[in-house]
């Protein structure tokens, strides 16, 4: 159990909910971590000294910009860009774009925050950022997300920098905007600077299992949550939610381990199929057609599509929300856990309530939170990073075992970190100290910057 937030923290948070009105995911996120670590100033006085928690809470720098561009039709349109960049203790600002109606700064605030501990898990020299816009690429043309890209490029250009901050994909960005951002970058600054974004295409400075790795990195993750426990996916029954980039090499991993995905889904619904998702298919309809999810259900017969339904309603053993935050909340985790549900993987960022996790850790499933469980995809881009830097690139074999052994460490360190604060078998705890503590060495060290 998330133990109460201790008295001198409460007035930390206070402050941050004070300072950023209406910020309700980012109050979320800070809330979450904050709880767990009254134990670590008992431990470490100086970091309240210096106050490192306060310094936390704070971004470096925040961003927010008009993105003009011409549609298709030839009208006008306008969208706000932003870019938050949070914490450059441990290496460059590092962390996704994310264009979906649903951005504003609180959504990036909050995605930029737990960016900071789940890049200092991966023990990498990265900081912590997030940007992305309220764009909406459903639906858009080529064209369109051509010139938006472009747009939000003559603007971003300026904030980032190899050495300065490294922007990638997260909902709604993957090779193609990268892509897009990628060439006007270039154009803009006349460099071919291939450390300034990562999740390049493969034939122009990407890194090999940079797209499998989130998903794989958190199928790793519960792997080794169910080695503790003497299990394995072999022959388990999943449920992995969303039907992007995370769920669909989560898929693949879990099926390559032995366990059988039976639903994805995406916002609209999700498609059930007793005999195992059929990821080929999956991957056709999103990858290269980019229709719904519903389309798998009319050409597989074995499969029905639940329009608007609750995927967590499907019994599963294993389940990796690996959609969008708080899609699984109290009730959801509830009915996980009595269907027998008994490991938890985040493949997505936040996907799970307050009241959610609460149940999750009450009946002591293993629960792998996303800032640890997801940590693979930046882990990879930082291995990205380090080839563009000398200017190599590994094969997919060699690119894989480090991914496999940067979450065998992370699991590794939250774990033990949980049991050295009392807190034996709670990855919650583990990785919030873990990752805090080695931000706050770093800070400690460089001053009062
Ligand atoms: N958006 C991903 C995340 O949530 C990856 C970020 C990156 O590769 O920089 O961690």
């Amino acid at each position: 159990m998330s133990p109460a937030m201790d008295e001198k923290i409460e007035p930390i948070y206070q402050s941050v909910i004070a300072r950023n009105p209406g910020e309700t995911e980012f109050h979320q996120a800070v809330k979450e971590v904050l709880e767990t670590l009254g134990p670590v100033l008992v431990k470490n006085p100086e970091f309240a000294h210096y106050k490192i928690i306060e310094r936390i809470c704070e971004p470096e720098r925040q961003i927010i910009f008009r993105v003009p561009w011409v549609d298709t039709h030839g009208k006008v349109q306008i969208n706000r860009g932003f870019r938050v960049e949070f914490n450059s203790a441990l290496g460059p600002y590092k962390g996704g774009l994310r264009f979906h109606p649903s951005v504003y700064l609180g959504i990036v605030k909050f995605l930029g925050f737990e960016q900071i501990f789940k890049n200092a898990l991966t023990g990498l020299p990265i900081g912590g950022g997030k940007g992305g816009s309220d764009f909406d690429p459903k639906g858009k043309t080529d064209g369109d997300i051509m010139r938006f890209c472009q747009s939000f490029m003559t603007e971003l250009y300026r904030h980032i920098g190899e050495h300065t901050d490294v922007p990638a994909g997260d909902i709604g960005v993957g090779g193609r905007e990268i892509g897009f951002m990628f060439g006007m970058y270039k154009r803009i600054t006349n460099q071919w600077e291939a450390g300034v974004l990562t999740g390049k295409g493969l034939n122009w400075g990407g890194s090999l299992v940079r797209t499998e790795a989130t998903g794989y990195g958190a199928t790793f993750f519960v792997d080794e949550m169910l080695k503790v426990r003497k299990d394995s996916f072999d022959g388990k029954t999943c449920v992995v939610s969303g039907s992007g980039n995370v769920a669909i090499y989560t898929i693949e991993k879990i099926h390559q381990l032995g366990g059988k995905v039976v639903a994805c889904s995406d916002s609209a619904g999700y498609i059930y199929d007793a005999n195992g998702i059929d990821l080929a298919l999956v991957q056709q309809i999103k990858e290269v057609e980019r229709r719904r999810i519903s389309a798998y259900a009319d050409e597989r017969k074995s499969a029905k599509y639940v329009a608007g339904g609750n995927i967590w309603e499907v019994p599963c053993q294993v389940a990796m929300p690996s959609a969008t935050q708080n899609e699984i909340n109290g009730k959801d985790a509830a009915t996980l856990v009595k269907n027998g549900c008994i490991a938890v993987g985040e493949g997505a960022n936040m996907p799970t309530t307050p009241e959610g996790v609460k149940v999750f850790l009450e009946a002591g499933i293993a629960y792998g939170p996303g800032k640890a469980a997801n940590a693979g995809g930046v882990a990879t881009s930082a291995l990205e990073m380090q080839q563009n830097a000398c200017r190599d690139s590994w094969d997919f074999e060699y690119t894989e075992n480090r991914l496999q052994k940067i979450m065998e460490n992370i699991h590794r360190d939250c774990y033990n970190t949980a049991e050295e604060y009392g807190a034996p078998g709670n990855y919650v705890v583990g990785a919030n100290i873990a990752g805090f503590i080695k931000v706050s060495r770093a800070m400690l060290a460089m001053g009062v910057v």
